[in-house]
């Protein structure tokens, strides 16, 4: 990290960086130069064929094992990172609200579609060690990734349903991940990635009454719920300043030629989060990525 300790980090930011071979991703680049990666992918630039197409990074919904583990090594790849492949860690996502830290003992649990099963039963996963890659799998779900910046870094993703989001998971990973880091919440920067908006998510009011009990920022409206809101508040709640929370606002029922959404097709792929603290000087392909965009 080159971050000074008592230097507060910039405001985060999310950009749209198209890398390699048509693959997309949503990603803070100063950060990034900064060493550490957080990225949200698009659904873009992947082996995948419908309804799966393209960048299916799931293992679980149906999709040709060979072709999901040819999308996370392209996509790994494409950031600069495809040497840490092998050390990739997902998670068996459960709707739940436990947090689950990793370290380097746990690289590679869940990494290749019919290798090392993923870790158990849990929608967040954090880590201080570097080189230990985490992926979270989302198809309309929040995606958020948490970060802190001070001394050697630490990060945590954060998969938030509507039970996640009630249970206050967003929070719960944050003050955990300020705890593993040795820094107040108020320390950390969040990042919230494309999900299903207000817009499209409609929900029964027995769900919608208890985050608006919940939640001073939910309103009952039109039977629709901005699970984002209620990230937010969680967030908030904890310590994070709203300007350290920084969002796509992208809803993916209304892009799905850019995301999958479970509402829009309930047999799909998904869509990642991933975030990894970088050992040394972040290597950005940086030339590769400017000759796609002036293309
Ligand atoms: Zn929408």
């Amino acid at each position: 990290m080159m971050v000074e300790p008592d230097t507060p980090a910039a405001s985060p930011r999310l950009e749209r960086w198209l890398t390699t071979g048509g693959v997309a991703v949503w990603t803070d680049r100063a950060l990034a130069r900064d060493g550490i990666l957080v990225a949200f992918t698009e659904r873009g630039g992947g082996a995948s064929a419908p309804p799966f197409d393209s960048l299916n990074l799931a293992a679980h919904v149906g999709d040709d094992p060979q072709a999901v583990d040819a999308n996370r090594t392209r996509l790994l790849e494409s950031l600069g990172y495809g040497r840490l492949r092998e050390r990739l860690v997902t998670a068996e996502q459960v709707h739940g609200s436990h947090v689950a830290l990793v370290g380097r003992a746990d690289a590679g649990a869940g990494a290749f579609a019919r290798g090392v099963p993923p870790v158990a039963g849990t929608d967040a996963l954090m880590t201080v060690d570097a080189e230990v890659p985490l992926l979270m799998l989302y198809a309309d779900c929040v995606p958020v990734v948490l970060v802190a910046t001070d001394g050697r870094g630490a990060i945590s993703v954060v998969h938030a349903g509507w039970r996640g989001a009630l249970a206050g998971l967003p929070g719960r990973a944050a003050a955990r991940l300020a705890s593993a880091a040795g820094c107040r919440p108020s320390d950390l920067v969040a990042y919230i990635g494309p999900h299903i908006g207000a817009c499209c998510y409609e929900v029964g009011d027995d769900i919608l009454s208890q985050f608006c009990n919940t939640f001073d920022t939910i309103g009952a409206v039109d039977g629709r719920l901005d699970l984002a809101a209620a990230v937010r508040e969680s967030l908030i709640r904890t310590g994070l300043g709203s300007d350290r929370i920084a969002e796509t606002g992208l809803c993916t029922r209304d892009h799905t030629d850019r995301f999958f959404s479970y509402r829009a097709a309930p047999v799909t792929g998904r869509h990642g989060a991933l975030a990894v603290i970088a050992e040394g000087e972040y290597d950005e392909p940086a030339s590769r990525a400017e000759q796609h965009r002036s293309t």
